[in-house]
């Protein structure tokens, strides 16, 4: 049965800690696809009349191109309003079929939030969650992050991750810390700044033929 990371995020834009951090776990987890779904964020067309998820999605596909392991899904992108987890997964479960075990992947600082999901309690027995290690986001286990009544229904399976009765499983991810951040690249393009070695080259050409982040 496939073993298939789901990597969700705004990708404004993808730099090399998205890369690196999919690849680890790809490894990690002996996932045979990592996908990237870049999520749906308020509309807005430039210049040339493509929107932000256009390029935002068109630069993931620019730097996942020499990795076969990895693809990029617009299935977020295709719906008209902010999509939550809940309809992603259950998209890739009707796709993957009830045998693949699915892994959604989340930097820490991102699970921090799961408990304001929609529908939160329903999303974490879906599939399995992956916590990958982000510098200056601690996180350990269910109880850092979620209400204790819920945490409780993680058991330790021994090997450093948690599981439910249901199956699903709780994995806390340790990865290279590469304190990388999209808000800190977009900084310094608006100041003029260099973002060589952070963000892949072929994305640095595509965000310099379009002028975006000035
Ligand atoms: P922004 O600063 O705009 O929030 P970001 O760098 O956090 O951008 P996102 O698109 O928000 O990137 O993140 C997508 C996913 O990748 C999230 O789950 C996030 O936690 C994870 N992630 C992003 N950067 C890192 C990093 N440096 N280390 C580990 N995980 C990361
Ligand atoms: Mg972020």
């Amino acid at each position: 049965m496939p073993r298939v990371g789901l990597f969700g995020g705004t990708f404004n834009p993808v730099h090399l800690a998205h890369l690196r951090a999919a690849e680890e776990a790809r490894e990690a987890l002996a996932l045979d696809q990592v996908v990237f779904v870049p999520a749906h964020l308020p509309p807005h067309k430039d210049a040339e009349g493509i929107s932000d998820a256009e390029h935002r999605s068109a630069m993931v596909r620019l730097a996942i191109a020499d990795q076969d392991a990895f693809s990029v899904s617009d299935v977020e992108l295709k719906r008209p309003e902010k999509s939550y987890s809940l309809y992603t997964i259950r998209h890739f479960r009707k796709e993957l079929g009830a045998a693949a075990e699915i892994f959604f992947l989340t930097g820490a600082d991102a699970f921090a939030e799961i408990a304001t999901w929609h529908r939160w309690r329903e999303v974490l027995p879906m599939c399995h969650f992956v916590v990958l290690s982000r510098p200056g986001h601690a996180l350990a286990k269910p109880v850092d992050v979620l209400p204790a009544a819920f945490a409780e229904r993680y058991r330790p399976t021994g090997d450093g991750a948690y599981a439910m009765k249901e199956g699903a499983r709780l994995i806390f991810l340790p990865i290279t810390g590469l304190d990388i951040s999209s808000s800190d690249i977009r900084r310094r393009l608006h100041e003029g700044k260099s973002v060589w070695y952070l963000v892949p080259d072929t994305v640095i050409g595509y965000i310099e033929q379009h002028g975006l982040y000035k």
